[in-house]
């Protein structure tokens, strides 16, 4: 067990505000009596079924049954690691956690050195941008593209130089050559090895965790190819990462807003010009990955791009990547041929701002530029345009914002509403590519792992048991052959053993509980957080608990008797008191069946 102590664990779980921790990625978090409420940010829903019970210190969603403590909710909604979650907000608490690196095991240990030789390439090559004559080039052309001494320094711009110089530095500090060419810095041709970047000013690229994943890099001169990136490795995906994602993320949280662009350059100035919430993908269209990391973090994105086919066509396939996903979608592009860099060191902050005030959705987007202001249009001509707007229609999940468009598509092609409408259906609903439906099917709830839902009983039993956890432990109220469900019983008896532990008999504390869920099998305790989150009122537990005990052993016994009365091998007359004892039973049982209802 624990590399980390409980005991430490225990204090960084009590030291974080579980709801003030979630708030920040879900902000729409609200109270509901003892429990927060919101719509789930792991699946596609518009009613929340996802709460937070502080006092139990754990969450969960009724729709996807996504669920787990503090640890859990940051790894997921994160993507870290267990180990990584701890280490966060550990650090977010002020608790140090003593943990000895001989404990890791393998795979987290390459992954640590792997990280230590992509910070070192990063500090190496950012020394050589400020101090290596030859590197006057580089330090030249960012000042003519007007970046400042401080942005330089905040995203650590690198130059790497013609003759090289990263490896013979790397090796003096000890890292060996199989780990330069994992992570992308270095390969071996020829039987040499040889360094991937020289003779460029490089962008490091940080995940979203903000570790060092990789490099991009620009030629300064003519020679081919202009941008080369670090190949995909181990640490580094293009498709996954988003440049200047991990700095502009406090401000995207915030507004729950991304500027999307489309290069290095262009993230740094909106940056220095106080656009915070900028990033933009390695020179590729969105990717579905790229689409759900925002989707965790905005509510709306807005795309500036070059006008060109190639550009405008990525952005719309970007944003209906985007708005499949229920997130808001601005379209905005420069004027004048120019990037945003240029368009901000010819005007400022301001000539951004008003750019972006013109951004337009993505119907009237693509309206305006695949047809401009061309009045009159041929029947084909409308038919073809039709077709690509209803694509992009087909894939909006809000029907009122589907209903909108249509009337406009219907006044700019001034053909029947009906007839688009109708087309439109066909397009949701039969052949041809379907995402809407793929989406669909991916926000509806995970089929429960146990399959059948627990019987009422069951799940009543322990809806009481987790909220008076002692109660398990009396066998004459409740034992393990009063449950029917397979699942239910598991989690009885790892209540009745964690209720028998000496000094966790307190029960129902966030620690306890805890405790308690982390012992059970993912399922299970999917389960459990379940009933824990359930919210009803159950009265006296005690007493409940005996009722329906009560009830399912006088229905067992009935079956037992049943045989004996009624049963066909039977010969002879029967022991008039199991008759009786039979009667007793089916009076009492109906009699409970009237108070109940
Ligand atoms: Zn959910």
């Amino acid at each position: 067990m624990g590399r980390i102590t409980e005991a430490s664990l225990e204090e960084v779980r009590e030291r974080i505000d579980f709801v003030e921790l979630v708030r920040e990625y879900v902000p729409s978090l609200k109270k509901a009596g003892r429990d927060f409420k919101a719509c789930c940010p792991f699946h596609q829903e518009k009613t929340p079924s996802f709460y937070v019970v502080p006092e139990k210190g754990i969450f969960h969603c009724f729709g996807c049954e996504a669920g787990g403590n503090v640890f859990g909710f940051l790894m997921k909604i994160e993507g870290l690691s267990y180990v990584e979650a701890v280490e966060k907000l550990a650090e977010r608490a002020g608790v140090r956690l003593v943990r000895p690196e001989r404990a890791l095991d393998p795979q987290e240990k390459e992954r640590l050195s792997l990280r230590r030789v992509l910070e070192f390439a990063r500090e190496h090559y950012h020394s050589q941008l400020l101090r290596l004559p030859e590197a006057d080039a580089a330090r030249r052309y960012f000042a003519k593209r007007g970046l400042a001494k401080e942005t330089i320094e905040a995203f650590k711009l690198g130059y790497a130089a013609r003759s090289g110089g990263l490896l013979p530095a790397a090796t003096r500090q000890g890292f060996g050559k199989e780990l330069l060419t994992r992570c992308g810095l270095a390969s071996e041709r020829e039987g040499r090895l040889r360094e991937h970047f020289w003779a460029r000013v490089l962008f490091p690229i940080l995940n979203a965790r903000g570790e060092v994943c990789g490099f991009g890099g620009r030629v300064l001169g003519d020679d081919e190819p202009k941008y080369l990136n670090s190949p995909d490795n181990v640490m580094f995906s293009k498709g996954r990462v988003l440049y200047g994602f991990h700095e502009a993320l406090p401000t995207i949280r915030k507004e729950r807003h991304a500027l999307l662009l489309e290069g290095y350059m262009d993230v740094l100035a909106a940056h220095q010009a106080g656009f915070r919430n900028a990033c933009a993908p390695l020179g590729t269209a969105l990717t579905e990955d790229h689409a759900a990391l925002l989707k965790r973090h905005v509510d709306r994105v807005t795309f500036l791009f070059d006008p060109d086919a190639a550009g405008v066509r990525a952005a719309v396939r970007g944003g209906e990547l985007m708005m499949e996903r229920g997130v808001g979608v601005a379209l905005a592009t420069v004027p004048d041929g120019l990037d945003p860099d240029e368009l901000l060191q010819r005007g400022g902050p301001e000539s951004l701002k008003s750019v972006l005030a013109a951004a337009e959705d993505l119907v009237s987007f693509q309206t305006r530029f695949l047809l401009g202001n061309e009045a009159k249009l041929s029947p084909e001509q409308k038919a073809a345009f039709a077709a690509r707007i209803l694509e992009t229609i087909a894939k909006c999940p809000d029907e009122v914002l589907k209903s909108e468009w249509l009337s406009r598509l219907a006044q700019r092609l001034k053909t029947d509403e009906g007839s688009l409408r109708l087309q439109l259906r066909k397009l949701s609903s039969g052949g041809g590519k379907t995402p809407v439906r793929r989406h669909a099917a991916a926000a509806s709830p995970a089929p429960s792992s146990a399959g059948q839902p627990m019987p009422a009983e069951d799940r009543d039993i322990l809806f009481c048991l987790l909220r008076s956890p002692a109660l398990s432990a009396s066998e004459e109220l409740v034992d393990e052959a009063d449950f029917s469900d397979e699942r239910a019983c598991r989690i009885f008896l790892r209540l009745r053993s964690a209720v028998g532990v000496p000094d966790s008999a307190k029960g129902g504390g966030a620690r306890w509980i805890a405790g308690f869920l982390e012992s059970l099998e993912p399922a299970d305790a999917s389960a459990a957080r379940s009933l824990l989150c359930d919210r009803r009122e159950c009265g006296d537990p005690a007493r409940l608990v005996s009722d329906i005990v009560g009830r399912l052993r006088k229905k067992r016994r009935l079956a037992e008797l049943e045989p004996l009365i009624f049963g066909k091998t039977k010969s002879g007359p029967v022991d008039p008191d199991i008759v009786t004892e039979y009667k007793r039973l089916c009076s009492e049982l109906q009699g409970a069946q009237r108070n109940t209802r």
